[in-house]
């Protein structure tokens, strides 16, 4: 007997339906051991998509389902050999597909299977009702970010956070969603302790990515944040700074550049750990160049940016070596802005003409900043990579140590016994330590300032007061590694110093933030990023500006900004496109049921559910009233229906026309699956 001849009444779906991927295996496993009349109940009420989730389900489950002791145990068997037969695949993976280069445009035949294992954990698609959106924590052009919760099939519920698209009216942007399925895309096949892990992506209104969850909010954020929040102590930056390197190293290897580095894409998953986030200007490197070059005007964040990015729009590893720098440099002054008041169409002049660089903050060491400096080499190749930079950040740590008597000398950092000091600079001399000023940070009170070498033993030196230069690596050291034959000297004695970063950190006025977000709009010819509450100022998020035009001359706006107007409102949009139904539909799978009435005629209710029900069942991420409104469109043909819902599914996935995702799904035999992981990985 044939699984619908067993269970007609039950919805479950024909083989010519087409069931998505998600849900296919399970039709199979069940039809095989006769139980096919439980493939809804568990699919729906025990949440099942994929086999590990049975490893959640007790038998109590299975018992509140109708399924007898007998039959569970024949389930139990099947799932056994289902998986001793089968490698566990990353689900998400499959159905999507991982990051292919951009030049590749005409549907191939790769089948999910011949894609190489990911090494991510779980990643997958998640129901809508699964995740439940709480507090706003923020906004980027192309989406907000809320807290959440989301349930696992087990109950068990997960922290995390959930960005959601902005879609238009008119279905998606593509650039806004070409960069969230970038990112999608891009974040599905990262895994490393410093980059924030995907968990999963909502094809629901609207499109969702379920992301772990850094509570701490932005770096950026935290930086600014006003007193009495206590500034971050030096030794920490530099921990962030070895955490970012790594991260990056970890990218470059991947062959991707990031091209936004900056503390606002860092978040804080703990007070001691940065997450770098924000994958959506994410590209991958190609050709023997190693770079990716802009192919036409795109905001990016003017004021992070190497010169070859203004110039030529060309972004490589390098590139992000040099936003590391800026990154550096925005952490060790307090979050301050770069570049703060300098016009975007002259940043590339004082970097290139006037050898202009940003100046040293008072809180960073010599060593550090020598090693900025590196990162800022006019040459890309000669600036280190990021490998090398984790040796040189080594090199430049500052030493710890603790005071030993109370300083209370006037203009001296007052510090009491035991007081841990982190030194930031120190000149010893051996022949006269008494002598010795240093500059340093207290651990307790956060302050910074000089005081005598004496008053401080170094945590390694074992008693002797310090006597010694604290860097591990000195300037001169750091220098000698950096590779390539940077100008050194000779170019550094042309930089030029802006006026100094304005004092610490602390008591930095709120109203800074604003500065910051206004002279964004002004200096990086903002467009109209839609802004929101959030734990960092948002207007700062997505502050992209386009280099264009012949070098120096004055780079055209992205879209039409004015300095002197307050920020824009958000972008009013519906959250999804409305889906028209279509009302021809030259569709049909051969073989597939025709149940269909004639316009005007009416099908009795059930047979309406049941139908709409089916039509649920193989479209992922559809609603029972779409179902309802396609099987009406489609004059109650089901197979039409699902196409319908296919094409319109596909279409607000991808940037592409309802004519070419029928096309490309008609290529894929009408899976969605392969058809989304086809479009996903070419957006
Ligand atoms: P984005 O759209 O990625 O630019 O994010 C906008 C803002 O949302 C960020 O500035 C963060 O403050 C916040 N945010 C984004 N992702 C997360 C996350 N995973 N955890 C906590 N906050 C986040």
């Amino acid at each position: 007997m044939s699984l619908e001849e067993s269970v007609p009444s039950l919805g479950v779906p024909s083989p010519d339906m087409l069931p998505e991927a998600s849900s296919l295996w399970l039709l199979r496993l069940l039809r095989d051991i006769q139980l096919a009349q439980f493939y809804r109940p568990i699919l729906e009420e025990l949440n099942v998509t994929r086999p590990e989730h049975f490893e959640f389900v007790r038998p109590e489950d299975l018992d509140s389902i109708g399924m007898g002791r007998p039959a569970q145990r024949r389930l139990a068997e099947a799932l056994k050999r289902h998986r001793s037969g089968h490698k566990p695949k990353n689900w998400v993976y499959k159905i999507l597909g991982g990051f292919v280069p951009e030049q590749e445009t005409a549907p191939s035949s790769d089948s999910p299977q011949s894609l190489p294992e990911p090494e991510g954990g779980l990643k997958c698609l998640i129901p809508d009702g699964a995740v439940c959106r709480g507090e706003l924590l923020g906004s980027g052009c192309f989406g907000v970010v809320h807290r959440g919760l989301w349930t696992l099939p087990s109950g068990q519920s997960v922290s995390v956070a959930v960005k959601s698209l902005r879609v238009a009216p008119e279905g998606a942007v593509g650039t806004e969603l070409g960069d969230f399925l970038r990112e999608v895309s891009v974040m599905m096949n990262l895994e490393h302790p410093h980059l924030l892990r995907l968990h999963g992506l909502v094809l629901g209104q609207p499109l969702q990515m379920v992301m772990e969850l850094a509570p701490l909010g932005s770096l950026h954020a935290r930086l600014t944040a006003p007193a009495p929040t206590p500034p971050l102590p030096v030794a920490l930056l530099c921990l962030f700074l070895r955490q970012l390197a790594g991260a990056m190293v970890y990218l470059g290897a991947r062959g991707l550049v990031h091209r936004d580095l900056a503390t606002r894409n860092l978040l804080l998953a703990s007070p001691r750990m940065i997450k770098v986030a924000d994958f959506g200007l994410v590209r991958p490197l190609g050709g023997a160049r190693g770079r990716y070059v802009m192919g036409g005007p795109r905001p990016i964040p003017y004021a992070w940016c190497a010169p070859e990015s203004l110039r030529q729009g060309a972004f490589s590893s390098a590139s992000d070596v040099w936003m590391f720098g800026v990154t550096l440099w925005e952490m060790f002054s307090g979050g301050e802005e770069p570049w703060s008041g300098v016009p975007p169409y002259l940043i590339l002049q004082r970097l290139e003409k006037d050898q202009a660089r940003l100046p040293r903050p008072p809180l960073c060491s010599r060593a550090l900043y020598a090693l900025a400096l590196r990162c800022w080499a006019p040459h890309p190749a000669d600036r280190p990579s990021f490998s090398y930079l984790e040796e040189l950040l080594q090199e430049a740590w500052p030493s710890e140590g603790r005071c030993v008597r109370d300083v209370t000398e006037p203009g001296a950092l007052r510090m009491e016994p035991g007081d841990p000091i982190t030194i930031i600079e120190g000149s010893a001399s051996s022949h006269n330590p008494s002598s010795t000023t240093w500059k340093g940070q207290n651990g307790r009170t956060f302050k910074v300032g000089s005081f005598p070498a004496s008053a401080v033993i170094l945590a390694d030196m074992r008693g002797s007061p310090a006597t010694r230069p604290v860097h591990r690596g000195s300037p001169a050291r750091v220098e000698q590694h950096c590779r390539g034959s940077i100008d050194g000297d000779r170019a550094k004695a042309k930089l030029r110093e802006l006026p100094s970063a304005r004092g610490q950190r602390r008591n930095v006025p709120l109203q800074r933030i604003k500065g910051i977000s206004k002279s964004l709009e002004s200096v990086l010819s903002l467009g109209p990023c839609p802004t929101g509450g959030g734990s960092s100022p948002p207007e700062l998020r997505h502050a992209r500006a386009v280099p264009q035009g012949p070098p120096g001359l004055r780079p055209c706006p992205p879209f039409a900004s004015n300095s002197s107007q307050p920020s824009q409102p958000p972008r009013e949009r519906h959250p999804w496109p409305k889906r028209e139904p279509q009302h021809n539909h030259p569709m049909g799978t051969p073989g597939a049921s025709k149940a269909t009435v004639h316009s005007g005629g009416l099908l009795p209710d059930s047979e309406l559910q049941r139908r709409v029900m089916e039509v649920e069942l193989s479209v992922h991420g559809v609603t029972h009233q779409e179902c309802q409104v396609a099987l009406r469109a489609t004059g109650g043909d089901v197979v039409s229906a699902i196409q319908h819902l296919k094409v319109d599914q596909l279409f607000h996935l991808s940037s592409r026309s309802r004519a070419d995702c029928r096309r490309i799904l008609e290529h894929y035999q009408w899976d969605l699956s392969a058809a989304s992981r086809y479009v996903l990985a070419r957006p």
